[in-house]
Formats: C-alpha cells, structure tokens, sequence
C-alpha cells in the first residue's frame, strides 16, 4: 500500500476513535497524531515512498520541514510559557523534524533517523521523559530492521501504544495512546489487504495474515486503495455525526 494511503487511512481512524472511545475528544492535534503513527511501521522501508514522489522538490521539502521543525522548537522555548501548550509545540517539532529526516533514500535515511533517534534518546534521559527515550530508540533501529518485520507486528504496535501511555501522563494531553495505537494499528491492517500480508506475531509464529486484495503499484491497486480510503472515510463521517451530529457543524 502507498504511504499516501497509509496517511489517509491513519487521518481517518484519528477521527474515527474519536467517534467510538467514550471519553476522548475530538481534536485535531489527535487526528495528526494519528496520521503520523500510521507512518511509522514503514520507518523500516529502505527507500522512502514520500520522497521518490517528491522527486526534485524533495531536498527543499526536507529541509523546509527541519527548518520550521527548528523555529516552532526555538520559539516554543523562548515564547510560550511552560505548559501543556508548550509541550505540545515541542512534541509537533520533534514529529516535523523526524518526518524531514524520513523523506530520505537508503543509507542517508537510516544514518539520519540513527541519529535523530539516539538524540531522542539522550533528550529523554537527560529531561527523564521514558517515552521520548523509548521513541527514539524505536526510530533508531527501525530502519536496520527487515521491512515488514518487526515492525509490523501486535508487538510494535503495543510498544508504541505504551510509548503513547507514557506521553499521555508526561504531557497530560489525553487521548495519545488512543490515538497513537489506533493509527500504528490501521497501518498494519491496511497492510494486511496485501498480497504479502503481515505476520503479526513473529518470532512465534512466521505466518502471514492476509486478506489479499490489493497489489501495489498496479492501476487496479491504486484505484481500490482510494476506493477503500473513500469508503472508509464516510463510514466514519457516518459515526462522527452519530456521535455528536449538529454540534460538529461549523455555526
Ligand atoms: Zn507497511
């Protein structure tokens, strides 16, 4: 599946968790979360799908995205007062920088997120934020990983949803477990309507789980993913209006 797809998808169930967990709250912040979660699995791809799209414009998107990353984290740290709100900020430089980092071919990207990853690590040791050691040790290692190992299984995806946890209590913003385990997990579902499939519970168990119905790349293939994107996109726009109905409209 394309990572465009994968983005739309994760976007998607942001806010369709929102729609069925009882107590969390629609928000756009969690919606993001979401989206950014559902990236991650691919961290372990050799080759960044984004940036073979993005073809010339990819090294200035890249370091358009690790510039604003550096000036939302500097201003962040002079302007705004410590704070949930500030916390917030960090956390979105810290995404747009490792999302820089990502749009990279081969050896350049595993060397970058190696050491944007070993830098959480050290941050999170230094500010004692586990979750941000623990990230950064996830982001460090995942591209040395086989791609569709690891990373896509139950117990990626419950590592990331701890890291969530953790987060959760540290920046007191509620929801990011939710938000951050459902996106990680739409990935490996999305996955799963792949011919390769995923094997979920490696190393117990080398099967693949799969309900083959997309081949990537091939017209056939592109055009499902949208349709399926599309279609799951109303369904969730169907229970969000169930949910909170007239309230969600803008006057
Ligand atoms: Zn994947």
């Amino acid at each position: 599946m394309r990572g465009s797809s994968h983005l739309a998808i994760g976007l998607i169930t942001g806010a369709g968790i929102a729609a069925v967990v009882p107590d969390l709250k629609l928000s756009l912040p969690g919606i993001a979360l979401a989206g950014f979660s559902s990236l991650a699995p691919d961290l372990d791809h050799p080759g960044s799908r984004l940036s073979k799209r993005l073809g010339f414009a990819q090294n200035f998107v890249r370091w358009a995205f690790a510039g604003a990353a550096v000036l939302l984290a500097l201003y962040a740290h002079f302007n705004l007062p410590a704070g949930p709100n500030k916390r917030v900020a960090l956390t979105a430089a810290l995404s747009m920088f490792l999302i820089g980092m990502a749009m990279q071919n081969q050896s350049a990207r595993k060397l970058a997120l190696l050491f944007t990853g070993v830098g959480a690590v050290l941050g999170g040791l230094y500010w004692e934020m586990l979750w941000l050691s623990l990230l950064g040790a996830f982001v460090a290692t995942a591209p040395f990983t086989t791609h569709r190992s690891w990373t896509h299984t139950i117990w990626a995806a419950a590592l990331w949803t701890y890291i969530g946890y953790l987060a959760n209590k540290d920046l007191g913003w509620h929801g990011v477990a939710a938000y951050a385990g459902a996106g990680y997990m739409s990935h490996l579902l999305a996955d799963t309507l792949t011919k390769s499939g995923i094997r979920y519970f490696l190393p117990l168990s080398d099967k693949a789980i799969k309900l083959p119905l997309i081949s990537t790349g091939s017209a056939t293939g592109n055009m499902l993913e949208v349709a399926i994107c599309v279609g799951y996109g109303l369904v969730v726009a169907l229970l969000l209006w169930q949910r909170f109905g007239t309230t969600l409209l803008p006057i």
